[in-house]
């Protein structure tokens, strides 16, 4: 960009946020308390909370509550707020953006900032081949735009994707989406043209894990060839790493056995990065852990410091595809969500936080392991960077899912101060999604924490 920019502010929002975990009353207080009996007399249950505190301030690894309760941040919004809350560099931006112009529609008269974040994308998404971008308001969105994009393309109906996957909650992604309760359940008749194949999930593969990879891979070929024609397939959607599903990384060798078949058919290979995306791994996109270069690339979450923005990004003839005004929407691109885009990416870039994805890795991995050893219940450790998981079972040896358990250790965190999420399609799965600029002793003191809530079992 060639303007100039205002300073960045000293801290997040302003003054620094202590970065301690501090509890002045119980979780949740009653400030907040008050605040839940007003959203459950105006708020349909559908839109469900996962912990009602209300938030304040929020910054660096620290949410602040209006009982001024200070929380420990293993969440950042569902993998949003990798850059942190109010990032210095997003508030400048954001604030400079907001007092120029707020809205002309990227569709009708134009702005710098959607072009620039559109070059980011291109220049940062996984290959070296001629890309293009366009920019929508939330990952649902972006997902539905990259099968219209591929299906525009081809000319090809049918659309692949996977057990365990989510993609949205629009009929289109709730139809992809693999899971009934919450998701779908009562929301029929779903999509047509879309099939459900097995996913190389090396936990739960019933010939173990070593055999995976290549199983999930020859089950999901066939299947395709016998039941759909690969003719007909326009894309294979897939999440690198399975975000809500259960953080399931794929056996490895899944990923690029996909991407060979889909090269060899002409079939749209779609990674969905929404969660996985910007820095959360340790790469900037999960899909160069195993080298695989996606055709259709969608991001969201992580790319904009918790303003509305997704993208689609892919090669060049397939984007061009589609017919002029085919693709858009009113706030897609909006100037403001651009900014923050900037923003954040400036961010993820100069302050490295790849690495710090990396380092986060490097101190989590042991202790999570550590536990693991010491409670028969956690049945794996996995995950990339800075989004790791426990997935908890009945026993050693016996891997029923452990619902149960895994609720209550969340709730035991949320209560001592530190959140944590939880996801998987058996709902036995703790994930940890850490601001990629939390300090170690907060990371480490959220270890404690855990490691509290395990011994309390
Ligand atoms: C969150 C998510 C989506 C949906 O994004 P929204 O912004 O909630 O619509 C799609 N795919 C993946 C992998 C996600 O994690």
């Amino acid at each position: 960009m060639t303007r100039d920019l205002p300073e960045a502010p000293p801290g997040p929002g302003g003054p620094a946020l202590p970065q301690h975990r501090r509890l002045v009353t119980a979780i949740p207080g009653p400030r907040s308390t008050e605040l839940l009996a007003r959203r459950t007399a105006a708020v349909p249950p559908g839109v469900s909370t996962v912990l009602p505190v209300f938030i304040e301030r929020a910054g660096g690894g620290i949410l602040l509550d209006v009982d001024g309760n200070s929380l420990i941040d293993f969440g950042s919004g569902i993998a949003v707020t990798s850059v942190g809350n109010s990032a210095p560099r997003v508030v400048a931006r954001v604030t400079d953006q907001v007092a120029r112009f707020t809205h002309t529609c990227a569709m009708v008269t134009p702005y710098e900032s959607y072009i620039a974040v559109c070059e980011a994308l291109n220049r940062l998404t996984p290959g070296e081949h001629e890309k293009r971008s366009m920019l929508v308001s939330s990952g649902a969105e972006a997902v539905e735009n990259a099968v219209k994009i591929a299906r525009s393309y081809t000319g090809r109906p049918a659309v692949v994707a996977f057990e365990h996957g989510y993609h949205g909650r629009t009929l289109l992604t709730m139809t992809l989406t693999a899971k009934n309760l919450p998701y779908k359940h009562r929301f029929g008749p779903y999509a047509p043209e879309v099939y459900r194949m097995p996913m190389a999930y090396p936990f739960r593969w019933p010939t173990g894990p070593d055999r995976c990879a290549e199983e999930a891979l020859a089950t999901t070929i066939e299947a395709i060839e016998v039941q759909l024609g690969a003719d007909q397939v326009a894309a294979i959607v897939i999440e690198p790493i399975q975000g809500e599903g259960g953080f399931i990384v794929p056996a490895p060798g899944f990923l690029p056995g996909l991407a060979d078949y889909c090269a060899a058919h002409g079939i749209v290979l779609i990674a969905d990065e929404i969660q996985t995306g910007f820095a959360r791994t340790g790469q900037m996109f999960a899909s160069e852990h195993e080298g695989i270069v996606p055709d259709l690339v969608t991001t969201a979450k992580g790319i904009a410091g918790g303003l509305p923005l997704a993208g689609v990004t892919g090669r060049a003839e397939i984007m061009d595809s589609v017919h002029v005004g085919g693709l858009g929407g009113t706030y897609g691109g909006n100037p403001l969500a651009c900014e923050a885009a900037l923003g954040a990416i400036e961010t993820i870039e100069a302050d490295d936080l790849c690495g710090r994805a990396r380092h986060i890795e490097e101190v989590m991995l042991p202790r999570l392991r550590a536990l693991a050893a010491r409670h028969g219940v956690v049945g794996e450790v996995r995950g990339r960077g800075a989004m790791l998981a426990v997935e908890l079972v009945a026993g050693p040896g016996d891997k029923t899912p452990n619902p149960t358990a895994t609720a209550e250790v969340a709730r035991r965190c949320h209560a001592a101060g530190l959140l944590v999420l939880t996801c998987g399609t058996y709902r036995n799965v703790l994930r940890f999604l850490p601001p990629l600029v939390i300090d170690d002793a907060l990371l480490l003191d959220g270890l404690d924490v855990l490691d509290r809530a395990f011994e309390a079992l």
